[in-house]
């Protein structure tokens, strides 16, 4: 997908994490660049789906304009994942969910059927979809397995530690092999 060029963080949509899955939805106003909390993941995925045809404004929020303080600020007291902006609204009746990798490195997408039914590759999808044809109206094409980016100055700093002890830990294995 083209949606690859498009990383300015000022058009996407941003969550953060926690516990390995997102707890805090969040979009950023193209005018006044303020963070807002949004209520649910289904507002979220509504806003997110429209994001290039109807950019977020602050006012969308009722009661609330430019002038009002942030809901949330940018910052490392938890971790942020950006969101790539247009992805579909996930179909009626199905969950999506992202997962943290313990090692922060990427989320990992997956889809929940309205029978219960987990799928994490669109050819699962696609063969859900074939098999179940009374779900007139869902088609492929509603299902994306894109993964917001995780944003690395807001990663935990044990867990970057944990990754230079890794690095350094090859190092040494290389240079023992290379004294043989
Ligand atoms: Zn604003």
């Amino acid at each position: 997908m083209k949606d690859d060029s498009q990383e300015n963080p000022k058009s996407s949509s941003k969550k953060s994490l926690a516990n390995n899955s997102i707890d805090i939805y969040a979009v950023q106003c193209v005018k006044c660049y303020k963070w807002r909390v949004v209520d649910t993941q289904e507002e979220y995925e509504e806003i997110r789906s429209k994001f290039t045809e109807e950019p977020y404004v602050c006012s969308r929020k009722p009661g609330i304009s430019c002038k009002d303080t942030a809901d949330i600020e940018y910052d490392a007291s938890r971790t942020w994942v950006i969101d790539k902006p247009n992805i579909p609204k996930t179909p009626e009746g199905f969950k999506r969910s992202l997962v943290l990798r313990k090692d922060f490195s990427k989320l990992d997408a997956y889809y929940i059927s309205p029978s219960g039914k987990k799928m994490r590759t669109r050819t699962e999808v696609a063969a859900f979809l074939e098999a179940n044809p009374e779900l007139k109206g869902v088609s492929i094409e509603d299902f994306s397995f894109h993964c917001p980016k995780v944003m690395e100055d807001t990663v935990p700093e044990y867990v970057e530690k944990k990754i230079t002890g890794g690095g350094s830990a090859n190092k040494k294995m290389k240079m023992s092999k290379d004294s043989d």
